[in-house]
């Protein structure tokens, strides 16, 4: 059963599905001699397309993802590859990518950044109104990589082959489907694929691999999860004192107190017959505000400093999460 995946990336306003094609999914190419396409196929070491072919049945006509890997052949064959069908919902229009990634450290190494080719797909072009339902319409997902040679351009390496799962059809036809609405939600006159285009490269550094790693089951892509012995509160019982409100009342009158100058009276006292002029620090008000509340008429519970909990849970030492051991906490698989 073919391997795949879901994942969502809100920065980069995108869906993925990801399709794993194992080394042992690997067959003859397709094309027996060049593959001969457009210039900027013809030019470039590294690229994506996808085409039909010449054939009568879709077995033999397509469409199927072409991966022009120029010099780096020998450093991917047998190495595990993901075709990503990335879903873009841009301000002006949506996006599909398709990516063909391949996990070989010597590309890496010798390349300084991992063999990915891409094609794009612009929802309301002919070419791609044809291509994308009849690509998802296959049993097969077919990818050829082509390479130029000395004897020739762009002549069929190898290829890898791999059935798509029912389940991953229809997550990619409903993803299409949300694109193509989105896309065409979008008023004629502000779809820009420049424009689109321009999104994607800011929301896509260079550095950063488009084909994201499937998020871990465990913890959903968190890379923690809440800790079942606290329930994520990160202490054991509800603190007595505040019942949780983390505050108690203070032993003042609603934040404010006897004035200790003129003891409440407002005033000094009588001196000679006449009355002294009301209290200074009272205002003549007889109270002042509390300083230990400064006013509020609450202070902090001291049984639970002000946590409203008590007991810290050992588990998770107050945190309420746990890394997840699943994933060791990348949140990726
Ligand atoms: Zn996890
Ligand atoms: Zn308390
Ligand atoms: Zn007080
Ligand atoms: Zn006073
Ligand atoms: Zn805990």
């Amino acid at each position: 059963m073919t391997k795949w995946y879901m994942v969502e990336n809100e920065a980069r306003h995108m869906q993925q599905v990801v399709l794993c094609l194992p080394p042992e999914d690997q067959v003859p190419s397709r094309v027996t001699g060049s593959l001969i396409h457009g210039a900027g196929l013809m030019r470039q070491q590294w690229a994506g397309v996808t085409l039909f072919m010449d054939g009568e049945t879709p077995e033999q006509s397509g469409p199927f993802v072409f991966s022009k890997a120029n010099n780096v052949v020998d450093l991917i064959e047998g190495r595990p590859t993901k075709v990503a069908f990335s879903f873009y919902h841009f301000r002006s229009g949506g996006v599909l990518q398709i990516f063909v990634y391949v996990d070989s450290p010597e590309v890496k190494a010798r390349a300084g950044y991992p063999f990915i080719t891409e094609n794009t797909h612009w929802p309301e072009n002919e070419d791609t109104k044809k291509l994308i339902p009849a690509l998802l319409d296959r049993q097969d997902l077919d990818v050829c990589f082509v390479a130029d040679t000395q004897s020739a351009p762009c002549r069929g390496q190898f290829g890898l082959r791999v059935t798509i799962p029912d389940d991953c059809r229809v997550a990619l036809k409903s993803q299409w489907e949300a694109l193509q609405k989105h896309h065409f939600g979008i008023p004629a006159s502000q779809r820009s694929r420049q424009g689109a285009m321009r999104q994607f490269e800011s929301e896509n550094p260079m550095e950063e691999n488009p084909v994201l790693d499937q998020p871990c089951p465990a913890c959903s892509g968190k890379g923690k999860s809440e800790c079942e012995q606290c329930g994520g509160k990160g202490y054991l019982d509800e603190c007595n004192a505040c019942h949780g409100d983390e505050t108690i009342s203070c032993t003042c009158e609603q934040g404010e107190t006897q004035c200790p100058e003129c003891a409440g009276s407002g005033q000094k006292a009588l001196l000679f017959g006449l009355l002294k002029p009301a209290c200074k620090r009272c205002a003549g008000t007889g109270r002042i505000i509390h300083a230990d509340c400064q006013g509020k008429g609450v202070v902090t519970c001291t049984k639970c400093s002000g946590k409203g909990m008590v007991d810290p849970c050992p588990a998770c030492s107050t945190k309420g999460s746990r890394t997840c051991a699943e994933c060791a906490g990348t949140g990726r698989m």
